[in-house]
């Protein structure tokens, strides 16, 4: 059975650079669970399905073929053979991927993708169900959350750097503050701290020191491949 590093918790987080990072060093593959929930929604918003329509949603998500290989430490996917790129990464994904991960059937579509990406081998998978609903029993559970001023200075920033979009600090703050109640409000699989996670607060932390804290928790006997800084 593959060794599955958990890590949940709200947007700008921190999640995606920590798990990047933690898996390089052991040599484990990166899964970005977000980015399915994100290429569920662009689909949707491509074939003008109704993203406030759960039925809609539910029915349309059913004939999404979302291929996923193991590429340069991660999982990669592709839908009909194209990578989404930033195209998944834009204010409008944003502002429907949290409505489109509501619906119970993309989201048992989605936790059975992931859960079968364990025949690729060890993993580290960040998302906001997957210490509660998708791995609830990996020994390596991680709540990771920081002040949503610094979530969103992250995020604005990396939408500056990637060249998705130049929104303030503040519009980014509102959006990511009304993506963090419905996530945490929504009836399946809501965001949460699980019982027996540990929760670390990223906001005066550097990525380093998040990634050591991650290292330091593992089980023993996964520690012995670590890679240095
Ligand atoms: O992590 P990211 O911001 O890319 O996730 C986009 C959206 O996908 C989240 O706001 C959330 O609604 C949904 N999501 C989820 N469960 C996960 C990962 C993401 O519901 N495991």
């Amino acid at each position: 059975m593959a060794n599955v590093i958990a890590i949940d918790g709200p947007s700008g987080a921190g999640k995606s650079s920590v798990s990047r990072i933690v898996g390089e060093r052991l040599g484990y593959l990166h899964v970005d669970s977000g980015a399915l929930y994100r290429i569920m929604t662009w689909q949707c918003l491509e074939n003008r399905v109704d993203t406030s329509d759960p039925r809609a949603v539910a029915d349309f998500a059913a004939t999404v073929e979302i291929e996923c290989c193991p590429e340069n430490g991660a999982i990669a996917y592709y839908v009909k053979g194209e990578a989404p790129g930033n195209r998944i990464r834009t204010p409008e994904i944003n502002a429907h991927a949290s409505p489109v991960a509501t619906v119970k059937e993309v989201r048992d579509r989605i936790t059975a993708i992931l859960r079968g990406m364990t025949a690729y081998g060890n993993l580290v998978v960040e998302g906001r169900d997957i210490t509660t609903a998708v791995f609830p029993d990996s020994p390596a559970r991680f709540y990771l959350t920081a002040s949503a001023e610094a979530r969103a200075a992250r995020r604005q920033k990396e939408e500056v750097e990637k060249g998705i979009a130049n929104q303030s600090a503040e519009t980014v703050k509102a959006s990511l503050l009304a993506r963090d109640k419905i996530d945490s409000t929504r009836k399946y699989a809501p965001l949460r701290k699980a019982d027996g996670a540990m929760e670390i607060d990223s906001s005066d932390l550097t990525l380093e020191q998040v990634v050591e804290t991650v290292l330091a928790a593992l089980p023993a006997e996964w520690k012995s491949g670590i890679l240095s800084a």
